[in-house]
């Protein structure tokens, strides 16, 4: 039973009526679910209180392979990629209707899995999901080459064709979202793939094969092979038979994958990784629109996100009253069931996640940053975190330069802009970053001196459709969203022959 930890109302209710019938736990092999080679199982644990939601089958080298073969069959035979890119955008467009219609289903799954809210699973993650792949299936059929402009009597033209089996590897923050942004840009560009959704949240990506299936999507191109990293994630960043390896996840792992491609068959990767991002906000900005805004860039789903904005540098001519509102919001934050429509943030992942995120607020304590507010998890069962805020930190604190993943800001301030560019860009990572101010010309100054993959002025998470996004420096490189990604997914061939009166006829 799940308990409820709302700052303030100390309401009992618990919500385990919303919990949703689990119907798929096998993994998805050539159209059929099936249990893995060796008939392992591993558990799926509910973070709301630590329960065991369900035992699914546990893929390793041997599932991956089975899987791969399917794939590659359906690559260099099937008619996925052989038919007109206008055709696989009308069974795109009748999948993304059906995860429509399953919408409360795929968002409580991640619920019980990730612990997200509900409602904004609802709100956001799942509608999310389906308008990315309506927006790659209109895409479709609008994949088209280009007519050369050749230097002698030469005819030359450039196809594009999809790269072939790709290998998704996805982390559990978003399970339903990453799994569309790596499978729908895919799909569109005529691939074949192997999924392997991240150990904790297995269930969406599942639910969604079975979508994939109904939808009319052929047998052998959505393979999803459940496991964990070292055993299936491995075995598919090794595999000689995928061509291309979409990786999301921490940058550690990413350097094993990379490193597993190129002592393998020198397959492509995408890579995006961690983060560390900052958000800076100038003494013109509007304090209270400012204050929601670096609030949100730590609790929205509970700081497990790649690009939360963890280093808020507030200019010191607001950096008083700035702090006092922005605390006063967090005391005010209610943490508790995701099933919960007035909560507004739920549990971490798992307890892994949640210790790390515990002793990283340890540290921060041994090092002398000041705790303003949080600090302590909430409640006797489940992995829920107080919405933690630090100041007094300097740039080589563990806090400062470690992403922790989890609801835990470092406040600091900060004189003049110039000052603010170099400690913004003083990380190993890249990701995104936030700019406050009224000021136009400053807000383009400081966009173009962040190295980072996406730039928000006056908002953030202001992810869309058409708009890409990913790493500089050690947070990866590609792009996720866009028709950049749509490019990854895709190989460029040029095909020449001589014109009329050519010296090479
Ligand atoms: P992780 O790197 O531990 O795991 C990610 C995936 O890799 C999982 O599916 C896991 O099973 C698999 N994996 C683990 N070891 C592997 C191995 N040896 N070979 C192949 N695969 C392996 O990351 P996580 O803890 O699941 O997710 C958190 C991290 O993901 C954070 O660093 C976060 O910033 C990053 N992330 C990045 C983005 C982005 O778009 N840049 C988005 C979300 C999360």
């Amino acid at each position: 039973m799940a308990e409820h930890h709302g700052n303030g109302n100390g309401s009992l209710k618990t919500y385990d009526d919303h919990v949703p019938e689990i119907k798929f736990t096998k993994l998805f092999i050539n159209g059929e679910f099936v249990d893995s080679v060796k008939g392992r199982t591993f558990e799926t644990i509910d973070p709301r209180n630590g329960e065991v939601t369900a035992r699914v089958a546990e893929g390793d080298e041997e599932d991956v392979d089975l899987a791969v073969k399917a794939a590659r069959q359906a690559f260099d035979h099937g008619p996925w990629p052989r038919m007109p890119g206008y055709q696989r955008g009308r069974i795109m467009l009748k999948f993304a209707d059906l995860i429509d219609e399953n919408m409360d289903e795929l968002a409580a799954l991640d619920t019980i899995d990730a612990g997200k809210l509900f409602s904004v699973g609802k709100a956001q993650d799942i509608p999310t999901a389906t308008k990315l792949l309506r927006y790659y299936a209109g895409a479709a059929d609008k994949i088209h080459g280009e007519v050369l402009k050749m230097s002698s009597e030469l005819h030359g033209y450039m196809l594009r064709e999809p790269v072939g089996v790709v290998g998704h590897i996805i982390p559990w923050n978003f399970p339903t979202g990453m799994f569309f942004m790596k499978v729908a840009p895919a799909l569109a560009a005529g691939c074949t793939m192997v999924m392997k959704p991240a150990e904790q949240t297995p269930l969406s990506a599942l639910f969604s094969a079975h979508l994939a299936k109904k939808a009319g999507v052929p047998n052998g191109v959505i393979n999803v092979v459940t496991g964990f990293g070292p055993t299936a994630g491995a075995a598919i960043s090794s595999h000689m038979d995928i061509d291309m390896v979409s990786f999301t996840g921490s940058t550690e792992v990413g350097r094993m994958v990379m490193q597993a491609a190129a002592t393998s068959n020198l397959k492509q990767v995408l890579l995006e990784l961690g983060g560390k991002s900052p958000l800076i906000v100038f003494d013109d900005a509007d304090i209270d629109t400012a204050t929601d805004l670096a609030l949100a860039c730590i609790v929205y789903n509970k700081g497990e996100v790649c690009v939360a904005g963890s280093r808020v540098y507030v200019q010191e001519a607001i950096y008083e009253v700035f702090e006092k509102k922005l605390v006063a919001k967090a005391k005010a934050w209610s943490v508790g069931d995701p099933f919960d429509p007035n909560v507004r943030q739920g549990p971490q992942v798992d307890k892994k996640q949640f210790e790390k995120i515990l002793s990283y607020i340890e540290h921060g304590k041994r090092e002398g940053a000041m705790l303003l507010t949080g600090g302590a998890p909430l409640g006797t069962k489940g992995y829920y975190i107080q919405p933690t805020i630090f100041t007094n930190v300097k740039e080589d604190n563990v806090i400062v330069k470690d992403e922790i993943f989890g609801p835990v800001m470092s406040l600091m301030k900060f004189k003049t802009v110039e000052e603010v560019i170099k400690r913004a860009n003083d990380t190993r990572y890249g990701l995104a970053a936030g700019i406050l101010t009224k000021n136009i010309d400053l807000a383009n100054t400081v966009s173009r001196s962040i190295r980072a993959g996406i730039i928000w002025i006056n908002c953030y998470f202001a992810f869309d459709n058409d708009c890409p996004y990913g790493g500089y420096k050690m947070s990866g490189f590609g792009r996720d969203f866009g028709l950049d990604a749509l490019h990854k997914y895709l190989h460029v061939k040029s095909v020449v022959t001589p014109v009329y009166n050519s010296p090479w006829l």
